[in-house]
């Protein structure tokens, strides 16, 4: 094989790394290379640079020249993906290749592999054997979610490491294997996020706007599906004095947006309604017609939510309303995308599942008209211990945009109407 020699533009400090992407279904765009995003964020995290990313499909050859590129201009190269045992995952030829060293079965790596098939009861299909392989400057990454083992090689100055493609197997092992492998960068980084709701990104960057022109801390707003995030961090030569920096910035964006802010960090809208749920010992149903389960599902996807959450209802067609005892003629007098229709439904579950608070959704998700109405104009109810609150939402997109802003609103609505009668 022709050998790539871009020596001329190795760096060293900083430290640079490089993320390759196998596989073709990346290459192509079926599916997203969300592994990449991710591993470029917790490189930053800890000062490693990151210059470049590659993707390359099924081949060999294309595979060898991109890990030669990767390791020629970078310290540390990050691959995934292609640990397979089929044909086509060749990541471990690759490496060997580009190293020009031979794989051999590891007896270690063989036992543990077939260990987990033992105990699955199945049989060992022979194409995993090279599962097992180790180059001899390879150590292997134990991976507890799959047959996938990584490779940790160190070469030649250079740190390579090969992780499986499927997301939850390469972040486990990215926690467990990697970061205890990877060299100090002697920074600190340390950041926070800010999560808001019910403003707009133009509107929130103008009330901070002092803070988003500073260096030190870099403060940046996001717009994301559920609100604007707003990211405040700092490096130092410690996390303590990074967060020394961070923290007094964040707490005073805090207090400026306050009325918009519904948490922080691994916080999401619907944890955040949990808890001022259960601080008033109070729960919520649904039931929904837009959003047809969407708004469960992501309830439901919040661990703990049980303690708040008594469930959804469905309510599709006009009739499936009617069972649940929406009247025939608020129907029949405002349509199934209504005002009245969607203050019964809200009232009605909660009083179906005796909760504090009921909402719901009804509306017009698309491509075309419902009930007269156009695609995107939706209806949304909160009906609470005191109130009954409406929103109209009208705004077009496509159908799974309509549902997931629908959804998003009716989360938004709950959680504002919560926080005002606190
Ligand atoms: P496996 O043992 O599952 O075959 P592998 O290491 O060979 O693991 P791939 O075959 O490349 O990994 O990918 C397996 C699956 O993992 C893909 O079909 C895809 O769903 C997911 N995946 C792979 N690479 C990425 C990526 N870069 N971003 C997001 N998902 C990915
Ligand atoms: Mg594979």
């Amino acid at each position: 094989m022709q050998r790539l020699n871009y020596t001329d533009f190795a760096m060293t400090t900083p430290i640079v790394a490089e993320i390759l992407s196998v596989g073709t279904e990346i290459l192509l765009g079926e599916i997203v290379d969300t592994n990449a995003a991710w591993l470029a964020a917790r490189l930053n995290e800890r000062g490693i640079r990151i210059f470049r990313k590659q993707t390359v499909g099924d081949n060999l050859l294309r595979l060898c020249n991109a890990l030669d590129l990767a390791l020629n201009r970078a310290d540390i190269v990050i691959v995934t993906g292609g640990l397979g045992p089929a044909d086509d995952d060749m990541t471990r030829e690759a490496i060997s290749q580009v190293f020009d060293e031979k794989p051999t079965v590891d007896p270690g790596l063989l036992e543990n592999l077939q260990q987990m098939f033992k105990t699955r009861n199945r049989p060992m299909p022979a194409a995993n054997n090279k599962q097992a392989w180790l180059i001899e400057s390879a150590e292997g990454l134990d991976n507890p979610f799959g047959t996938a083992c990584g490779w940790a090689v160190r070469k030649n100055g250079k740190l390579l490491f090969a992780l499986p493609g499927p997301p939850s197997e390469m972040k486990k092992m990215w926690a467990d294997q990697v970061e205890p492998r990877l060299p100090s960068t002697g920074q600190c980084f340390y950041h926070t996020t800010i999560h808001t709701c019910l403003i707009g990104e133009p509107h929130l960057a103008e009330i901070i706007s002092d803070y988003t022109v500073m260096k030190s801390p870099g403060v940046g707003t996001y717009a994301r599906a559920n609100g604007v995030d707003v990211r405040v961090g700092a490096v130092a030569a410690s996390e303590n004095e990074a967060k020394k920096i961070v923290m007094p910035a964040a707490a005073e964006i805090e207090k400026r947006l306050h009325e918009f802010v519904y948490g922080r960090d691994g916080e999401t809208l619907v944890s955040a309604i949990m808890k001022m749920l259960n601080l008033r010992n109070e729960n919520f149903s649904c039931m929904e017609s837009l959003t047809g389960g969407a708004i469960a599902a992501e309830v439901t996807a919040c661990p703990g939510i049980s303690s708040c959450f008594a469930g959804s209802i469905t309510a599709y067609s006009a009739e499936a309303k009617i069972a649940f005892g929406i009247s025939p003629q608020t129907i029949e007098r405002y349509g199934v995308v209504s005002q009245q229709v969607a203050e019964e439904m809200a009232k009605n579950v909660k009083k179906i599942f005796k909760t504090s608070w009921g909402i719901a959704t009804t509306g017009a998700a698309g491509p075309d008209s419902h009930d007269g109405k156009q695609p995107g104009t939706a209806w949304v109810a909160v009906a609470g211990p005191e109130k009954l609150e409406t929103m109209l939402v009208d705004w077009p997109g496509d159908r799974a945009m309509i549902i997931n802003r629908v959804g998003r609103s009716a989360l938004q609505m709950l959680w504002s109407a919560l926080r005002r009668e606190k």
